[in-house]
């Protein structure tokens, strides 16, 4: 469907039974990421009339600005990584270098191609796309401000679904050049030499791992007391020191004070007085919620003081026919699966089923080299609910995949609870950690035991055994420990 056609009666899809005279949308949604776009398509395939307002691409931060090109980044490394040790594998090949500009390229294509896959999945489930500004125009009304004009679609319902920038902290004097975001990083035209990273969470960590495997001399500023504060302790500590392996300084515990931009150089002077001189300053300190020009206020939509849509665990705001999904809401959870899954909630509740978020079992995936991920409590959390647990680890040295794959650093770590032994929460470094988790969660949401998991046959030689045999060694069982 063309930006901006009339979009009233006929536009629409109609497996519902839905008047297709009417110039009543359904659902309106705000925002095409993947809170927005995944909530469309389900409302589609439940036979909802559904229009989508979105003032960029579709795919939202998630496909243009976050997960996807930052993840094509961090593959190209990986690759470098793996021809530097190619001799051990016994393959010789010449030197390894990056070619920044076909990575870029590479990075590029890769979006593009998942651009193209949603606006496909649009036409295929004849969802209506606008491309414009969108505002809450008054009960059930939506204005979308277009390049030529201005469109008011009245909607039985609307989702909010606008996401969050990242911030822009005025007083490091943030000019897109020598002061940059992860936006900017993920556009640069060369390595930089020397790159201070402010913030060490996941974004700041990822990047860290992008420029230093690029041979860019990495420093992260950490206020908190460990990078990645909101992992188990015993994986962020191990994290902290395979990052220091490849060459990244880590400072935790401090913060950066100032900014001095020079030429050619700019200066970050850290509380205390130290200054650390770089090429770029690339400031990750969290997101802010895209909620200006939206109309919020006038709509009654509450919010959090931080400007966060409140939301209930059926996605719903305060007013009636209002919901929210993703970055945007006041959720703790900033991750593209929560916002999908979130789009898929309200949209139920929409269509007349009772749906509601279930946040015991999320997943959290940080694609450092090693990568990290979790789900569940961490051991400090389970403590601090006062349960008894018991906690096994496996190491993947001991595992005939991992060492085969010449990547061997990390483990995987269960936490049960010490009278039931249901799994509490599962935390992982090391190689395809992302992909590892997705049993964890499952383990999880089911209420599984270690005992459970650690019966299960695990197929062989997998790093997938390197979770079964952590699970065995909450009995102190693991076989090959
Ligand atoms: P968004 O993806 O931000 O989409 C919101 C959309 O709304 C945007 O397209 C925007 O243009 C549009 N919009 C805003 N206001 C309006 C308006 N008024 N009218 C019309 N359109 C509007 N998460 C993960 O789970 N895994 C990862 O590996 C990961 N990596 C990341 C890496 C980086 C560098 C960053 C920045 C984020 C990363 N995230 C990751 C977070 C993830 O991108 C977000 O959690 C996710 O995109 C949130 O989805 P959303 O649909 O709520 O919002």
């Amino acid at each position: 469907m063309a930006d901006n056609e009339d979009l009233t009666a006929g536009s629409a899809n109609d497996k519902s039974g839905h008047d297709k005279s009417s110039n009543v949308w359904d659902i309106v949604i705000i925002g095409g990421g993947p809170g927005g776009y995944v909530a469309a398509i389900r409302a589609a395939q439940m036979g909802a009339r559904v229009c989508v307002v979105e003032k960029d691409e579709l795919g939202g931060t998630c496909l243009n600005r976050g997960c996807i090109p930052t993840k094509a980044l961090v593959a190209s490394v990986s690759v470098l990584d793996q021809i530097r040790q190619a001799s051990v594998f016994g393959v010789e090949v010449g030197e390894a270098r990056p070619d920044f500009s076909r990575m870029m390229a590479h990075k590029q294509e890769t979006v593009e191609r998942l651009v193209k896959g949603v606006q496909y999945l649009f036409k295929k489930n004849k969802i209506a796309l606008i491309k414009g500004t969108a505002r809450l125009a008054g009960a059930g009304r939506v204005e979308a401000k277009l390049a030529d004009g201005t469109q008011v679609l009245a909607a039985k319902n609307i989702i909010i679904a606008t996401g969050a920038d990242p911030s822009v902290f005025p007083a490091f004097g943030h000019d897109g050049k020598q002061v940059i975001t992860s936006d900017e990083a993920l556009s640069l035209s060369e390595i930089p030499g020397r790159l201070l990273i402010i913030g060490g969470g996941v974004i700041g960590c990822e990047f860290a791992c992008i420029f230093a495997g690029l041979g860019t001399k990495v420093t992260i500023v950490e206020a908190m007391p460990s990078i990645l504060p909101m992992l188990d302790k015993e994986v962020s500590r191990q994290l902290q020191s395979y990052l220091k392996r490849r060459g990244i300084t880590v400072k935790t515990r401090i913060k950066t004070d100032t900014i001095k931009k020079g030429p050619g150089e700019v200066t970050a002077v850290l509380e205390g007085g130290e200054e650390i001189a770089v090429d770029k300053v690339l400031v990750s300190v969290g997101r802010v919620v895209n909620t200006a020009g939206l109309g919020l206020g006038e709509a009654g939509v509450a919010a959090t003081a931080r400007g966060e849509v409140i939301v209930n665990d059926r996605m719903r705001t305060n007013v009636p026919g209002v919901y929210a999904i993703g970055d945007v809401t006041d959720s703790k959870y900033k991750l593209a699966h929560v916002a999908s899954r979130q789009g898929i909630v309200a949209v139920e509740n929409i269509m007349g089923k009772d749906s509601r978020m279930d946040y015991g079992a999320v997943p959290n995936a940080v694609f450092t080299l090693p990568e990290a991920a979790s789900v569940g409590l961490t051991e400090d959390e389970a403590r601090e609910k006062g349960l008894e647990i018991r906690t096994g680890k496996f190491a993947f040295i001991a595992n005939g995949k991992a060492i085969s794959m010449g990547e061997t650093e990390g483990f995987v770590k269960f936490i049960a609870d010490a009278a039931t032994d249901r799994v509490l929460g599962v935390h992982i470094v090391g190689p395809h950690a992302s992909d590892l988790i997705a049993e964890a969660t499952l383990a999880i949401r089911l209420g599984a035991t270690s005992a459970q998991v650690a019966e299960t046959i695990h197929a062989h030689p997998t790093l997938a055994e390197v979770a079964m045999e952590a699970a065995e060694a909450v009995h102190g069982l693991a076989i090959h420990a």
